[in-house]
């Protein structure tokens, strides 16, 4: 599949931010938004204004959960279920965040055992992988990105990767300004793709999306878009500004 026949996707991940009147201007901006007809944009608010989100827009936005359970129902207190997210009309969680994986201590067996429900549940696993700083000094990047999908690729049938994107987000770039720069984010994805073909198959490698993640700006979006493997974005601080409209442009055909 040539790299044009991969839809562009932009993620806006709102983590722990906003008020219901803060929500409420960056869906306005949303839905004041040109470019959906060519570039697929999903953001993911807090699950307190998950609700609000989805009710409030108007355009071709989707909306993802930041987090899931692996189990249906019952006493898990401060969790959502893949079922309350099919419920509310979501197709969309991310998975494997960096934040999850080492502030909150989440294994990658359970963003495994997440994602496999997910998945069951017919949702779009925004699924995020990425090395620490110390792990790419140490010329591990492939090694610990490989190690992440290993985990995934171990429990989804080669069908079920049709809802899987990745977004690569080397940790040492995410909220600190300094993003990768084009050449070594693109170097990462070629080598993520290369494992997809290696250990999935070659039609899996050829149309998963895989986004750049790690302050992405309206400022380096086109430079990191025009590279071949990067099929758009999983935006953290610059999604909750006005610049978001102009990361997805920068994505447009
Ligand atoms: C993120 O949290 O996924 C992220 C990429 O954050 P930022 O854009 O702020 O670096």
């Amino acid at each position: 599949m040539p790299e044009s026949a991969r839809r562009s996707f932009v993620g806006g991940n709102w983590k722990c931010n906003g008020s219901v009147a803060e929500i409420s201007t960056l869906v306005k901006m949303l839905n004041e938004g040109k470019h959906y007809d060519t570039v697929d944009v999903v953001v993911a608010p807090a699950a307190i204004h998950l609700y609000q989100v989805k009710e409030a827009l108007k355009v071709p936005v989707e909306v993802a959960s930041q987090n899931c359970y692996f189990q249906s129902s019952g006493a898990w207190t401060g969790e959502l279920s893949t079922e309350m997210l099919v419920d509310m009309g979501l197709k969309n969680v991310v998975l494997g965040h960096s934040e999850r994986r080492h502030v909150l201590g989440e294994t990658d067996e359970l963003i495994a055992k997440k994602t496999k429900k997910a998945i069951d549940a017919g949702l779009t696993v925004i699924f995020c992988i990425g090395e620490q700083l110390d792990e790419r000094k140490a010329g591990r990047t492939n090694e610990v990105c490989f190690g992440q999908l290993d985990a995934i690729k171990a429990v989804l049938t080669e069908e079920e990767w049709a809802k899987i994107v990745i977004a690569y987000e080397p940790v040492y770039a995410i909220g600190t300004g300094v993003a990768a720069s084009p050449e070594d984010a693109q170097a990462t994805h070629e080598d993520i793709r290369a494992y997809l073909a290696k250990e999935v198959s070659q039609k899996v490698a050829d149309a998963t999306r895989i986004l750049y993640g790690g302050s992405v700006k309206a400022a380096n979006a086109a430079a990191l878009f025009a590279k071949g493997d990067i099929d758009g974005f999983l935006v953290g601080g610059a999604s909750l500004k006005p610049e978001f409209m102009d990361i997805i442009k920068a994505c447009a055909n």
